[in-house]
């Protein structure tokens, strides 16, 4: 791959560093059951694809954790065509945006058995609280995160959320306020590599 490109076997350890929290969790799902649903790989690929990754890597990425499930003549025939979509090679030919925050946020809210949504937003506080917990947040910074997250300001639990990963808030006024998944990941590419 040329420099600066996503390759799917590096996204397992970017999901740990540099995700947002809907994406990781999406990326979870995706290692555990080898399957996700439409509104999952909709709003997951698209991710992907804003992050870098190429279509012919998108491919590689979902045929291997779905073959552990189902065959790879399968793949082919029902789920390559939704990904070539994504990148606009099949149907309309459109090129696909990644879904904004207000849009996962606003639209389309998750289901039993679905995996998209954002955490923030759709995840049970108890469930999302031990997430936080797992991810290394202090107590403080959880009780924080958790405020914010009841007063409903989604967006802006998410970016306190970041700045505990990324080492710390440091006032108010340097928490960025994400508008989208993708800029979380950019953001924290910038902090992590300088
Ligand atoms: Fe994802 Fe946006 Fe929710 Fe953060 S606020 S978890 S980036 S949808």
């Amino acid at each position: 791959p040329s420099a600066g490109q996503i390759t799917a076997d590096m996204i397992e350890v970017l999901s740990k560093k540099s995700f947002p929290l809907c994406m990781q969790h999406l990326h979870q799902v995706l290692k555990r059951e080898h399957h996700l649903k439409h509104g999952g790989r909709m709003q997951y690929g698209l991710f992907l694809k804003g992050i870098g990754m190429s279509l012919e890597e998108a491919l590689k990425f979902w045929k291997t954790e779905f073959i552990k499930l189902i065959d790879g003549d399968k793949f082919d025939k029902q789920y390559a065509y939704n990904i070539r979509h994504n990148y606009g090679k099949e149907g309309k030919r459109a090129d696909y945006t990644p879904y904004s925050c207000m849009k996962i946020i606003m639209s389309n809210a998750p289901g039993p058995g679905d995996s998209h949504g954002c955490p923030f937003r759709h995840t049970d506080a108890e469930m999302l609280k031990q997430k936080l917990r797992t991810n290394g947040l202090s107590k403080d910074a959880i009780e924080e995160v958790m405020t914010t997250t009841k007063r409903g300001h989604f967006q802006l639990a998410c970016s306190k959320y970041f700045e505990y990963i990324h080492g710390g808030v440091t006032g108010d006024g340097d928490v960025p306020n994400f508008q989208h998944p993708n800029q979380y990941f950019e953001e924290s590419q910038k902090r992590l590599n300088g």
